[in-house]
Parts: C-alpha cells; structure tokens; sequence
C-alpha cells in the first residue's frame, strides 16, 4: 500500500512527522529519500516532536549520526556525505537498528538493504511549488490502514492518492 500526500508548509510536513512517528512507534524505521531542500529534515523534527524531544533537530553534518533523547531515543542519520553504495553493517547502524529506539534516515536509498528492513515506512519527498511537496509514503505491511487513514483525515491532510487496496 502505498499514498500520496500534499504539505503547503514546512509546519504541515513537519505534522506529517509527527502523526507517521505516533502511529509506528517505538523501533520503527523512516527511510527518506528525495532531493535536497525536499523537507526530509523537517519531516525528522515533526518525528522528534512526536518523541517528546525539544532540542532543534538539524541534519548531522559532520558526523553520520545525530542522537536525541525523547520518550525514546531517535536516531537521525544522513548519508548525504557518503559517496556509493553504503552498507548498513559496516556503518555499524545496526545498533540502532536493533535498539528500541526510532530511527530516521535521509538519503536512506544509498544504504538499499535499509529499505527491506522490518517496520520501514519509505518516504519519497517532492519539490513540487515554492511551499509545496509531494511526500510518497509506504507504510510497513503491519500498519492498520483504517488507522492511518483517520490520523491523515485528522490533521486534515490532502491525500492525493491511495494505492493497492
Ligand atoms: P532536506 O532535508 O530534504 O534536504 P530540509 O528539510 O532541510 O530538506 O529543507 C526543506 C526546506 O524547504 C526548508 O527550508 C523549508 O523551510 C522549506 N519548505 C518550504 N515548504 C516546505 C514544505 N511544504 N515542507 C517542507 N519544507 C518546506
Ligand atoms: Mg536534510
């Protein structure tokens, strides 16, 4: 399954953030994909909002991985820097991938074994006006679509499309 949904600010992607990070909970994994200025760091800060987290949330420039501490941790991980194919074992993520903790990844196509993890939501972020994106999401198989659904209605969300069901 997969949808389609329209932010019109950067407050709206990062809502979008913190609805997707309360429905998967604790040990889930964002894969973000999408150019850069896309909004997948903004996304993260509504993930770190949604963990109770009030520290400003800023992609790890000079190091791989920047550390919060909320209700759980969040690990937020930018491959922005890494030149090729990244393999996640060697990176040494899976510490935190096994951890309780959630973990947000940017550029998460440059690390191809992150996107057939268990619990992945992958995320495709748009340019697609001044204030405007095209977030493509694909929740893990286990999420109650009836649930997301009533989140997205919720936070008034303009869903452009929903696929395969
Ligand atoms: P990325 O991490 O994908 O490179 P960022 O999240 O760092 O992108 O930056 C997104 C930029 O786009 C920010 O400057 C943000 O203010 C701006 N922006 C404008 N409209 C939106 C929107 N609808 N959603 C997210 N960011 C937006
Ligand atoms: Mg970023």
């Amino acid at each position: 399954m997969r949808f389609v949904v329209r932010t019109h600010s950067p407050e709206e992607t990062r809502l979008l953030g913190e609805i997707l990070a309360d429905l998967a909970g604790e040990g889930a994994l964002f894969a973000l994909g999408g150019d850069l200025g896309a909004g997948k760091t903004v996304f993260i800060q509504g993930v770190a909002r949604a963990l109770g987290i009030d520290e400003v949330v800023t992609s790890p420039t000079f190091t791989l991985v920047n550390e919060y501490h909320g209700r759980c941790p969040l690990y937020h991980v930018d491959l922005y820097r890494m030149s090729g194919p990244v393999d996640v074992w060697d990176l040494g993520l899976e510490d935190y991938l096994e951890g309780r903790g959630v973990v947000a990844v940017e550029w998460a196509d440059k690390a191809g074994e992150l996107l057939d993890l268990p619990l992945v939501w992958k995320l495709f972020f748009s340019i697609s006006g001044k204030e405007e994106r095209e977030i493509e999401v694909v929740p893990p198989p286990e999420v109650e679509v009836s649930k997301l659904k009533e989140a997205l209605t919720l936070g008034g969300f303009e869903v452009l499309e929903w696929r395969g069901f």
